[in-house]
């Protein structure tokens, strides 16, 4: 995977519970971004745990990982220049009372922890995120 070009993104539990995967995968097709890696998998709570590691401090740590961990997740890696940022843009802030029109989490978000999607908010931290669910042989890039 090239730095830069690559960026890892969840559907979150809620999003997929409520049929809105497939319209989410289309927004972001349409935003030009090429699948490279995809799995549907549930997350165990330590897994969860592990993968916010960085907010554990955070007030709403168990909130976030009880909910992460409550369903099946779309994991994927997506492909695009300047990937990070452009991802970014298309899904919108994370809270979804403050996101554009447009982007996925004003049209798909219900709160603030129930927010569509997760996406990297680093290279760095795309490829580490992206290494959490999928093995060499599953990145097709
Ligand atoms: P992101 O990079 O936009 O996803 O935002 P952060 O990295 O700051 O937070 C990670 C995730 O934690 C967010 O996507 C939310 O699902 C959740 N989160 C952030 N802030 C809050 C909060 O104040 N309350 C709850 N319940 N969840 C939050």
């Amino acid at each position: 995977m090239k730095k830069g070009e690559f960026t890892f993104t969840m559907i979150k539990p809620k999003a997929v519970e409520l049929g809105n995967l497939i319209p989410i995968l289309y927004d972001i097709s349409q935003a030009g971004f090429k699948v490279v890696a995809m799995k549907m998998t549930r997350l165990s709570l330590v897994q969860a745990k592990k993968f916010y590691a960085i907010h554990k401090e955070r007030p709403f740590f168990k909130d976030l990982v009880e909910f992460m961990s409550s369903g099946p997740v779309v994991a994927a890696v997506l492909q695009k220049d300047n990937a990070v940022e452009e991802y970014r843009k298309l899904i919108g802030t994370t809270n979804p009372a403050e996101a554009e029109d447009g982007t996925i989490r004003k049209k798909y978000a219900l709160s603030v922890q129930a927010n569509a999607v997760h996406g990297s908010d680093s290279d760095e931290n795309a490829l580490i995120e992206s290494n959490f669910f999928f093995s060499q042989f599953e990145i097709f890039a």
